[in-house]
């Protein structure tokens, strides 16, 4: 972990001192509690790195805690998925994979408990009237008719609850603390709603359902949760989460610190918005590699340590604030420089022929990467006819050496890998486009310099015509245009990318079909690329842009 990155977390000198205080008898545990109603995004990559990082350095454990008090139907996909994307960031979960459902029992006597010392009772409100009674929070609230019921009223009233004797919204289960406080989740919380649905985990056992409030901080206290990580919108729950760690028996008490929370710039941090996305097929799914999801970076060919890198240099603070993406695009290029292989791949074609060129196939062999020499070699093919790319060939002479490192009319370029060559004509079609060069190749300039006065201005990537394979490209872009989404208009969807995907076909050296989906290239000059986790294989080889070589776009 970085210096910068241990000087900005508050935490960790929390649990430190809760260490050399003694206050902290046995390890360190934290836990990742995501409601599986989505999929995990990049704010969700710095939570994760955050709790399971601590629990790391301390030697301590971190769980993985479904948070699903909700039933909903679809929600299978969205946990196998939340599971996949912890464990390739490269995390692994203490134990079984934990579920706030587990616990409905234990929540569900908890409840009964409360009841008994007389701190919780049934409410017949509506939803509107109970609004009305809780107040504002300049203006307190007023105590519900049905506060003073007595406790076998409550016992037996929540009883039938449970058994299924009322409709949904008829009455709820609250806890009785203050109606004047001035934090509103003081004013007589609600612990349990009926709500008649089966969940994904229990079945059709309950028709009741804990709310989050009352689920979670208890959840934490049956795990053994030291130290329980939030984002600062959970503050002002805080005092609830100590009320109800004070009133319950508790098996331990942990505590609930709030950190702020991740947003970058150019996109949507929000479960909701990118449901939305895909609900409406702005995007092609939750994997989509323009999406800020881990499966979407993942696909889109981030890697999992420069995540975590990002992720371990954000400071951990009280307060929010949005963070550049450029960040993020530093630590993925820092990595893939280092790690990935070099391929040539044509976007433009241009033919060129080059007229003193053998007629058969002659094998180069070049370094995968100019570093590296760990990486190998790879057989590159030089054929007689090559493709360059459109816009490194110019017929104009004037520009300088210094400005146009490409091949000129008249002038000569090396071909990385292979010869120095000069273009020597052009054939053009009826409308005046160039659409072949016709060179020739400088003998034993392969590794070699040529004489002075061949001096090539610069270095090209190029495609043998006859051994070049074609391949499927997706070029991305940001998905939104704007640095806030909606700030403009109040709707996010305005500042969509219309151009945010393009599909093209290129011609690449043969030795990077054969690759497996997930790996990653160096295309030279062009950027970084991945072979597609879902698409590619050999005979349909299909590469996603990750990145380009470099930032074009910082200001
Ligand atoms: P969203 O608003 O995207 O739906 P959420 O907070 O409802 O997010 P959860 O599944 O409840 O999503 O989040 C699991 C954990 O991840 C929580 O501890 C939450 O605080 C944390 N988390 C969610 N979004 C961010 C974020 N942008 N930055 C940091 N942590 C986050
Ligand atoms: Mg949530």
């Amino acid at each position: 972990m970085s210096e910068s990155a241990a000087n900005h977390n508050f935490i960790r000198p929390i649990i430190q001192e809760d260490i050399d205080s003694g206050r902290l008898s046995g390890k360190v545990v934290t836990r990742f509690p995501p409601e599986p109603n989505g999929y995990l995004h990049i704010g969700h990559a710095k939570s994760i790195c955050l709790n399971f990082g601590l629990a790391e350095e301390f030697g301590g454990d971190c769980t993985l805690r479904f948070d699903d008090t909700n039933p909903a139907k679809e929600e299978q996909e969205y946990i196998e998925a939340i599971m996949e994307d912890v464990q390739w960031l490269g995390f692994q979960w203490a134990g079984e994979v934990r579920y706030a459902s587990n616990y409905f029992d234990q929540f569900y006597d908890w409840a009964v408990h409360l009841i008994e010392q007389g701190k919780a009772y049934v409410c017949d409100l509506t939803p509107e009237q109970a609004s009305e009674y809780r107040g504002w929070a300049t203006k307190p609230g007023k105590p519900s008719p049905y506060r003073e019921r007595s406790i076998d009223e409550n016992l037996a009233l929540f009883e039938k609850m449970k058994q299924g004797e009322f409709e949904e919204g008829f009455c709820v289960l609250r806890a009785k603390i203050d109606m004047a406080s001035p934090n509103m989740n003081l004013r007589d919380p609600i612990l349990y709603r009926i709500r008649k649905k089966a969940h994904h985990q229990t079945g059709d056992k309950w028709c009741i359902y804990p709310s989050y409030d009352f689920a979670h901080g208890q959840g934490d206290a049956i795990e053994g949760v030291t130290h329980s990580i939030c984002t600062l919108e959970f503050q002002d729950h805080r005092p609830l989460y100590e009320w109800f760690i004070e009133n319950l028996p508790v098996p331990s008490k942990p505590k609930q610190y709030e950190f702020g929370r991740l947003n970058i710039n150019y996109t949507v941090t929000s479960k909701r918005n990118l449901k939305q996305l895909v609900d409406e097929h702005i995007v092609h799914g939750w994997n989509d590699p323009r999406m800020p999801t881990i499966s979407g970076m993942r696909r889109r060919g981030f890697t999992p340590a420069a995540l975590r890198e990002f992720c371990n240099g954000l400071a951990v603070a009280k307060t929010d604030g949005v963070v550049d993406i450029a960040q993020l695009e530093f630590e993925i290029r820092s990595d893939l420089n280092e790690n990935a292989a070099r391929a040539m791949c044509v976007l433009k074609p241009l033919k060129v022929t080059i007229s003193n060129a053998a007629d058969d196939v002659e094998w180069l062999d070049v370094p995968n990467h100019p570093q590296k020499e760990e990486m190998g070699q790879r057989a590159l093919p030089f054929t007689n006819t090559i493709y360059i790319d459109a816009s490194d060939f110019t017929e104009d002479t004037t520009l300088s050496r210094k400005k146009f490192k490409r091949l000129v009319i008249g002038d000569f370029v090396r071909l990385r890998g292979a010869y120095v060559i000069k273009a020597d004509e052009v054939i053009k079609n009826d409308q005046g486009e160039v659409i072949e060069v016709i060179a020739s190749l400088v003998p034993d300039t392969v590794g070699q310099n040529p004489p002075p006065e061949m001096k090539p201005r610069g270095v090209i990537h190029w495609v043998s015509a006859t051994q070049g394979k074609e391949v499927e490209l997706r070029l991305y872009d940001r998905l939104f245009t704007a640095e806030a989404p909606g700030k403009q208009t109040g709707n996010y969807l305005d500042d969509v990318n219309p151009d945010s995907l393009q599909v093209i076909k290129a011609l690449a050296e043969p030795a990077i079909v054969d690759c497996e989906p997930e790996t990653a290239f160096q295309f030279e000059r062009e950027g970084y690329f991945v072979s597609d986790r879902y698409d590619h294989s050999a005979a349909t080889p299909v590469f996603n842009m990750t990145i380009g070589l470099r930032d074009s776009k910082s200001k």
